[in-house]
């Protein structure tokens, strides 16, 4: 499933950002393919910390600035949060050939695993509203048109063991369309700010997993809270280096934009709904990113911990469900937290940034 993206200021002139950053898992729809092979055997070792980098795949045509930026990230990200995995993440260029060439060592790989019978891999990956060529084809229009778009997404596949990430062409990595490498690292945190997510549920059920994940603005918010803080924090550090020219807005002035275009797209494109409502298929579902970052901001402040998500929340996740992990997390029910929120959202922005971290 996916969705929106991204409006932002960037030096003064406006660019549309197209991208989706899929989540939820898309396990359903593999699940109409059999495999080539039997059952696989091994040890199921989600949910645990591993030494294992990430394996990134990148397409022939991509640049090292790009490979090496996506490598970075998923490293930086997994030092800080933990590194969970396996994470394979599929980086498609702008070019037919480079792409099927992708696709083509995905489909042997999957049939090789026993995940998929390799000629409906290929086929899905031509034909699929996720398959690589829908990835190639975001990239390419972008450049075409001169309009900053991109789209990535996890797509699964925790019945195959893994965390899967396709991703259109980076452009930020190599600053392009007006994009920077630093708002690019934010977004392969937050990709893989969803591997973390889930991570911490280990059930094989669709269903469950995606009751367990929690509402739209949970789980985005969680992602755009923690890459927008934790790419700044280690920048800051000194733990993250990064030697591009384009410096990021500040953690404050990124959400007070957030903040502004949250509101304004409920009001544009949902009148009348309620930020708690918005879902992915919603015409405002970005505000469920922005508004749900502040809500993250906000019940992390209310308990005086940035990383409460982390120490407090998600290790509950999987025992508790997810009502059951917020209340222990944040000391109050969801439906208390929805009045105090709304509260919050109507108060001026200079006292609503005062929760927020100097970064
Ligand atoms: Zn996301």
């Amino acid at each position: 499933m996916c969705f929106i993206f991204n409006s932002r200021i960037v030096n003064n002139f406006f660019l549309l950002f197209i991208a989706s950053l899929c989540v939820v898992s898309c396990g359903q729809l593999d699940s109409l393919y059999d495999s080539d092979e039997n059952e696989s055997t091994a040890v199921d070792i989600w949910g645990q910390i591993m030494d294992e980098p990430a394996e990134v795949f990148v397409a022939a045509d991509l640049s090292d600035a790009v490979k090496n930026g996506i490598v970075t990230g998923l490293a930086k990200a997994a030092e800080v949060w933990g590194n969970y995995g396996p994470v394979e993440y599929w980086v498609l260029g702008t070019e037919v050939d480079a792409a099927n060439d992708l696709s083509e060592l995905y489909c042997e790989r999957r049939s090789q695993r026993g995940d998929l019978y390799k000629a409906n891999c290929l086929a899905h990956n031509q034909q699929s509203d996720h398959g690589f060529e829908s990835y190639r084809k975001v990239g390419y229009d972008a450049i075409i048109s001169g309009q900053a778009s991109t789209s990535m997404g996890r797509n699964g596949a925790r019945d195959w063991g893994i965390h899967r990430f396709t991703s259109s062409y980076p452009i930020g990595f190599d600053s392009v369309l007006g994009a920077t490498p630093k708002g690019e690292m934010i977004t392969v945190y937050h990709e893989y700010f969803h591997a973390v997510q889930h991570a911490f549920i280990f059930s094989l059920d669709f269903d469950e997993r995606d009751k367990k994940m929690g509402p739209t603005w949970f789980v985005e918010g969680g992602a755009v809270y923690m890459a927008e803080l934790f790419v700044r924090k280690m920048l800051a550090s000194g733990d993250l280096v990064m030697t591009d020219n384009h410096e990021l807005d500040t953690f404050k002035v990124s959400f007070e934009f957030k903040m502004h275009s949250g509101k304004q797209s409920i009001n544009t494109e949902c009148p009348g709904t309620l930020f708690q409502d918005i879902t992915y298929e919603l015409a405002c579902s970005y505000a469920a990113y922005d508004l749900g970052a502040w809500a993250i901001a906000y019940l992390s402040d209310l308990v005086a911990d940035e990383n409460a998500l982390l120490n407090r929340f998600y290790p509950k996740l999987d025992d508790l469900g997810w009502e059951g992990a917020f209340q222990a997390a944040f000391g109050i029910s969801s439906a208390q937290f929805f009045i105090d929120f709304d509260v919050f959202l109507n108060q001026d922005i200079e006292t609503q940034k005062l929760i927020l971290s100097d970064l």
